[in-house]
């Protein structure tokens, strides 16, 4: 049995832009131990009224690390400086790997901010090894067709395999270390067990409902952060529930952050600094 180390709850939301409202559940700023995670951005559900403007966050930089947009409700649309844009809708992800430097803006679709509606979304931001952190920029748009699903045992709901590995089947995203990211549905008193991997950091984020973790209960929006040993994890629902279940290979390196960089020393901040106002990762 893998014992819930510690829970997060409460957490007040704040905005991020004028878009995004959100709860951050964890920052590696507060220490290592969602490592090789850095952060956890849960915005919503929130209702949007219609607006003439698009609302989000303009122009900004990133370096070091993955950002990792996973959408459930609402419609977002992002434009970068290596020239990519498109839209991310109900069910997409996209994974990008900052590297060693990328600029974009990220805003609700024109479509959204016209029509209004709900918006419900995790942004994750997923450290690199440092020998990735200045590898070239890549982005993985995956579409809500090509995330598979998976029934669980006994009706009890079902699974989407964003990354890693779940009952066999595999999820389309790609990686530099082992990360599981599934996103569950249960019904109500479903229940089924979770072997995560033994060593790994682990964590579970309740987006609705009540269940019991471990005999644990939890409800919305709440985390639960599991200790490193034990692989087992037994999720019982006592409403119908969702949730996302994250798992990753520790990189145990130095981590110094500075807004959206986050690098090893000091000394890469001061640079990557230096080459985002000279303009080295590029513009819009
Ligand atoms: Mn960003």
């Amino acid at each position: 049995m893998k014992a819930i180390r510690r829970i997060v709850r409460d957490v007040r939301p704040h905005w991020v832009g004028d878009g995004f409202p959100v709860r951050s559940l964890f920052s590696y700023q507060e220490g290592d131990e969602f490592d090789p995670f850095l952060l956890l951005d849960y915005a919503g559900p929130h209702r949007f009224a219609p607006a003439e403007a698009k609302r989000g966050v303009g122009e900004h930089p990133h370096r070091g690390f993955e950002t990792v947009t996973i959408v459930y409700q609402g419609e977002l649309e992002h434009r970068d400086s290596s020239g990519s844009h498109g839209t991310i809708g109900p069910g997409d992800v996209q994974w990008m790997t900052a590297a060693s430097g990328v600029v974009h803006e990220e805003f609700h679709s024109e479509r959204f901010a016209r029509d209004g509606g709900t918006l419900e979304m995790v942004q994750l931001w997923v450290n690199l090894p440092a020998q990735e952190k200045m590898s070239p920029p890549r982005y993985q748009g995956i579409v809500d067709s090509q995330i598979p699903r998976v029934s669980l045992p006994d009706g009890a709901g079902t699974a989407r395999i964003i990354a890693g590995e779940f009952q066999g089947v595999r999820g389309p995203a790609s990686t530099f270390t082992a990360i599981n990211a599934w996103d569950l549905q249960l019904n109500p008193n479903g229940s089924v067990s979770l072997h995560l991997p033994e060593g790994d950091t682990a964590l579970i984020v309740v987006q609705s409902g009540t269940l019991q973790v471990n005999d644990n209960p939890l409800k919305a929006v709440e985390l639960a952060l599991f200790e490193r040993s034990g692989e087992l994890v037994i999720l019982r629902a006592e409403s119908a529930s969702r949730l996302l279940v994250l798992s990753g290979e520790q990189l145990n390196e130095p981590v110094v952050g500075q807004g959206p960089f986050v690098m090893n020393t000091r000394e890469q901040i001061r640079e990557a600094i230096a080459d985002y106002q000279a303009g080295r990762m590029g513009h819009l």
